[in-house]
């Protein structure tokens, strides 16, 4: 790992003697945007400039890229956090490793005592979207492999180039507290918060920023998302030859395909919130031998109140397939269970007014090429990247149902609000190649660091103005009474380490000796 990281260092080194970093980043901003406000107090100018210097700027994208080139899937992102870990502990961060029983958890420091102010950063990639970097037609680096399709890449970078802005305005201006990153691991299967929640990784922590990349520079209060309970189902039958005595034998998969017709029959009677999909993991190995053992992975979401109820119904669908099938509902191994996300106003309220301090990045003309190109491909409108920022949009009335993320339970521990930073392509579709071969290069650096500045600016504020950190954990405290944390979590529920291991082992070697070239 020692050598793979110091070749890394050499890696970026040499990337940076090697490119020109005049063009990565507009100096206009330096002349006439946020470096020019007057309310800007001397520790946040200071970050925003340490993060405005191109050299910086390619730094951390350098560090996005390689990222991305990992690919590695939730539990198995040990090339990926070993990155993010090394870079911190060079600034002079401490870091804790394998929080929570999970070996890619970390939680870095800086400082000491009150207030803490955290900064949240993901890492993990997407199965079966392997793609080649800003091409926009559908073309795999390895068919089959994972890609970053949510940009993961380029936010546990953007969070630790915001932590290490921090840092420096603090050493300078001899501000008093401490500054956190937690490294959170598979955030697209929505396993590590929980298990940081019950650790008590956030007892000590006073307001927390988390981000998202996106096509926008936004952030919201209210509730939204999915709450989810993921829990894979495995049914114990009785092996027989399947042609010659069929009758000795009991299907273990018989037992799976009924609990899934049961389960796509109950969803008309489930409330319009709720979600519910699976894949079958498990389903014998051969036409001609019964099988005995047979597993089904399940997502089950709904609304906080509602989430309970609709898991118990799924597991009554297992019961009955086990009785009509003549199986055993062996095991039921809940692997996650995570809440809608509550963000408080008064953290949306002051990111909102980072992001209107630092604004959009300038495109240019080839990376709005570029996103005119993957927009044409896809059927979406030729716009190129954004232009503003988004208006502020007030929280919806009403709960449709959708996604989940883990930020969700943190959201019920400690004030939370998440930034979302450009750089993705306006009508790229999550979760897909489109969205993988936009997260890289020049304009995925730029969201990126637009993110870091907004999320360093806020950071400070909160360090800073006790006033305003006071007003959000009172928001917080009384939000609580009537949301009080309950996990869904139950207390046997182990982190799956073993979750993608074989598959990220078919693919890591071949992922890692790629070096693409983002321009
Ligand atoms: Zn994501």
């Amino acid at each position: 790992m020692k050598i793979l990281i110091k070749s890394i260092s050499v890696f970026i080194t040499l990337i940076f003697t090697l490119c020109p970093v005049s063009s990565v980043l507009s100096q206009k901003k330096v002349e006439e945007g946020f470096l020019g406000k007057a309310d800007l107090y001397k520790a946040k100018k200071n970050a925003l400039e340490y993060l405005n210097d191109s050299v910086i700027v390619k730094k951390f994208g350098m560090i996005s890229d390689l990222i991305w080139n990992y690919a590695e899937l939730g539990m198995q992102e040990f090339k990926s956090s070993a990155l993010l870990i090394k870079t911190l502990e060079d600034e002079g961060f401490s870091v804790e490793k394998g929080v929570a029983g999970m070996p890619t958890c970390f939680v870095a420091s800086w400082g000491k005592g009150k207030p803490v102010i955290g900064i949240l950063g993901e890492f993990d990639a997407l199965p079966m979207i392997s793609q080649k970097a800003l091409t926009p037609v559908q073309d795999p680096i390895i068919p089959g492999a994972p890609g970053h399709g949510c940009g993961h890449n380029m936010m546990g970078t953007a969070g630790i180039a915001s932590v290490i802005a921090v840092k420096k305005s603090m050493e300078l201006y001899n501000i008093q507290g401490t500054i956190k990153f937690f490294g959170s691991p598979a955030e697209e299967t929505i396993i590590s918060r929980p298990y940081m929640v019950r650790e008590g990784v956030f007892n000590d922590v006073d307001a927390v920023i988390d981000n998202h990349a996106s096509s926008d520079f936004a952030t919201r209060y209210g509730v939204d998302n999915s709450a989810i309970i993921s829990a894979i189902f495995t049914f114990k039958g009785k092996t027989a030859h399947s042609a010659g005595a069929p009758w000795s034998g009991r299907s273990a998969l018989d037992g799976v395909e009924l609990m899934n017709v049961a389960a796509n029959y109950l969803r008309e009677h489930l409330f319009y919130t709720y979600r519910l999909h699976y894949v079958i993991t498990e389903g014998g190995e051969a036409p001609n031998v019964v099988p005995d053992k047979a597993s089904v992975w399940y997502y089950v979401r709904n609304t906080d109140d509602r989430l309970e109820d609709t898991y118990k119904r799924v597991i009554d669908c297992a019961n009955g397939a086990a009785i009509a099938s003549g199986t055993v509902l062996d095991t039921i191994r809940v692997l996650t269970g995570v809440h809608q996300k509550h963000s408080n106003k008064g953290m949306a309220e002051t990111i909102r007014r980072n992001i209107e301090l630092v604004g959009m990045p300038e495109w240019t003309e080839s990376e709005n090429n570029f996103a005119k190109s993957l927009q044409k491909e896809l059927g979406a409108k030729e716009t190129g990247y954004p232009v503003k920022i988004s208006p502020w949009r007030e929280p919806s009335t009403v709960q449709v149902g959708g996604g989940s993320t883990d930020v969700g339970e943190v959201t019920l521990i400690v004030p939370v609000a998440t930034l979302n930073f450009p750089g993705q392509v306006p009508g790229a579709t999550g979760h897909h190649w489109s969205t993988v071969t936009a997260g890289y290069g020049s304009a995925a650096w730029k969201g990126l660091n637009a993110g870091a500045k907004v999320m360093a600016a806020t950071a400070l504020d909160l360090l800073t103005d006790s006033k305003l950190l006071e007003a959000i954990k009172n928001e917080f405290a009384e939000y609580s009474k009537t949301h009080p944390y309950k996990p869904f979590l139950p207390e046997e529920a182990v982190p799956p380490l073993d979750l993608n291991r074989e598959l990220m082992e078919k693919y890591r070697n071949a992922l890692t000796d790629i070096i693409t070239d983002g321009k």
